[in-house]
């Protein structure tokens, strides 16, 4: 600044700026930081991650969305990426490591043509019609099948879990698990099936092993039944679903009572009773034999509900209150005095049983039986939690065949194939767009490369292979058979994935890698004083670069 000037102050002292190739550089790396930690977790050989938290807590996982869930991240564009991956996680449920190791890859691509002077513009363009021209391969290659097919469904869920702790007991699961969605899939027209993933409840116990995971055709409460000298088992169930207190409310404020005979504190006891009683005679007038109750229940209340036979579970949560009702067809109630039959739910079988050390409530067989429970068993909590996350997974993954019933081989052969297909078209593009439309095709290709690289394949000989025979075939078959380490046809070994789920791998991916190509400033703005590292670092210790040529 020369002598004399007057310095315009436009951004607020402590901010720091970071422009053009600088700030692209930057942005890229932190997000290609972030695909390098997922990277060797993809496909049935990646290996798992192992994630400790402030507080000591350990979380062993294989799940892209969870990984990335759980480390903390500071850097903008690094955040984009752990977006993505949420989102991919909502949209479909499964995909989520893919999306983000091809956004790394595509981003590590598009560096290398920015290096050589290619505007980023003129590569988002290039990415973005690569990869529409990507998804219309894949739609053209995709297997149409029939929605209710078990046994492709049971493909997919087994190709879902064949990436996790559970694959050795990937086939039980994945029959629960397309149990579970056919019993909730509503027809939504010709031959067309909608699937409510709320309607599926996981709840998880650890003890026994995955093998004694089990679909219920009902509800699972982990409450007990509140007295023991309730009925343990009823059936043919009328369910009140109360959520108001079976209690006396207190007041809110210290009342004294002055009892001068004994015979007064009797007449208040009795008192009590009496209300309580009639509470519970409004109850058994409607006709209900089992009680399940958000709030409290008295002492005395619960006894004379035990007195009347009626099974009474206490404190359901309220999420479960709500699918109770969906389930069973009962109405809600908070005043007792309105209860009536025409209130009241139904299930076939309302069971406590022993689920290891804990006893729970069965509500199974109800007037609905589009709700379901899968109860995931496991030798440790860790095992439960993973086994869960990828029923989860699998659920999704069949749900997504049952709404659009297309898939693909997996293993990468579709990648491969699409890489393939994009190059030719690629070649009748001219000048830059063809270069963008290039090094597309090579990111889509990192997938079966990454694939292979986990299973302690050679990438250099995989690429070969792969290339020459799905050019051969043209059809998307070869991929990496992870288990024998060689290229093979997949279809063959009944690996099958959603299209849906590679639809949106390569849309999310796309549009992560332009989202963070078209930033070329960064400004942030100064963090407290106290934490700030010094003058010209952005708030993130991955961001390296100055205040740019201000
Ligand atoms: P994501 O979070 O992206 O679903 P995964 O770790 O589940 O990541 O890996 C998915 C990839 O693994 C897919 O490309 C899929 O085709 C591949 N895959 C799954 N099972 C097999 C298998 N048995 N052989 C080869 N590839 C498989
Ligand atoms: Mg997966």
């Amino acid at each position: 600044m020369s002598a004399g000037q007057v310095p315009i102050v436009v951004l607020k002292e402590g901010t720091s700026e970071t422009k053009g190739n600088q700030a692209q550089r930057n942005n890229i790396t932190a997000a290609k930081t972030i695909a390098e930690i997922v990277r060797t977790s993809l496909g049935p050989r990646g290996m798992d991650k192992m994630l400790v938290d402030t507080l000591g807590d350990v979380t062993i996982t294989n799940d892209g969305a969870t990984i990335l869930k759980e480390i903390d991240v500071q850097h903008p564009a690094a955040k984009m990426m752990v977006e993505i991956s949420k989102a991919t996680d909502n949209e479909v449920g499964d995909g989520t490591t893919s999306t983000v190791v091809l956004a790394g890859a595509l981003l590590e691509k598009a560096e290398e043509l920015i290096t050589k002077n290619v505007h980023p513009t003129v590569v988002v363009e290039g990415f973005k019609k690569a990869s529409q021209k990507a998804i219309e391969t894949l739609r053209e290659i995709a297997i149409k099948v029939d929605p209710q097919d078990r046994q492709f469904l049971n493909k997919v869920a087994r190709t879902s879990m064949a990436s996790k702790i559970v694959s050795s007991n990937a086939q039980e699961l994945s029959d629960i698990v397309v149990d579970a969605v056919l019993a909730v899939a509503d027809k939504a027209g010709d031959n067309r099936y909608r699937v409510d993933v709320d309607n599926i409840k996981v709840e998880k116990k650890a003890g026994g092993s995955i093998q004694d995971t089990k679909l219920v055709h009902g509800i699972i409460l982990d409450k007990e039944v509140v007295h023991g000298g309730m009925p343990k088992r009823v059936e043919n169930a009328r369910i009140a679903l109360i959520n108001a207190p079976l209690e006396i409310e207190k007041t809110e404020f210290d009342a004294k009572i002055n009892i001068s005979s004994p015979d007064q504190m009797q007449k208040f006891i009795d008192e009590e009773n009496r209300m309580l009683k009639s509470m519970v005679d409004k109850i058994t007038s409607s006709g209900a034999n089992v009680v399940l109750c958000q709030k409290g229940i008295d002492d005395i209340a619960q006894h004379y509900l035990a007195k009347a036979g009626v099974l009474a579970v206490r404190r359901v949560k309220e999420s479960d209150m709500y699918k109770l009702s969906k389930a069973t067809g009962a109405r809600m109630v908070t005043n007792l005095d309105e209860l009536s039959e025409g209130d009241l739910g139904f299930a076939k079988l309302v069971e406590e049983r022993k689920v290891e050390t804990d006893k729970w409530v069965f509500v199974e067989e109800c007037k609905n039986p589009k709700s379901v429970s899968i109860l995931v068993r496991g030798g440790s909590q860790r095992v439960v939690d993973e086994a869960e996350r990828s029923v989860h997974d699998a659920i999704m993954a069949v749900k997504d065949v049952v709404e659009y019933p297309h898939v693909l081989v997996g293993g990468g052969a579709p990648e491969a194939l699409a890489s393939l297909k994009l190059r030719e078209w690629a070649s009748t593009l001219s000048g830059r767009s063809q270069l963008a439309a290039e090094k597309f095709a090579d990111g889509i290709e990192t997938i079966p490369i990454v694939l292979a690289e986990n299973a302690g394949m050679d990438p250099l000989d995989t690429q070969v292979q792969l290339r020459s025979k799905n050019s051969s075939t043209g059809r998307a078959r070869y991929g990496i058979d992870v288990v024998n380490g060689k290229v093979a046809d997949l279809a063959a070994k009944d690996i099958y994935e959603p299209l849906a789920v590679k639809e949106q791998v390569i849309n999310a991916a796309t549009e992560a890698a332009c989202m963070i190509l078209r930033i070329d400033d960064v400004i942030a703005a100064s963090k407290s004083k106290s934490d700030m590292p010094g003058k010209g670092h952005g708030p993130s210790g991955m961001d390296g670069g100055g205040m740019g040529d201000m």
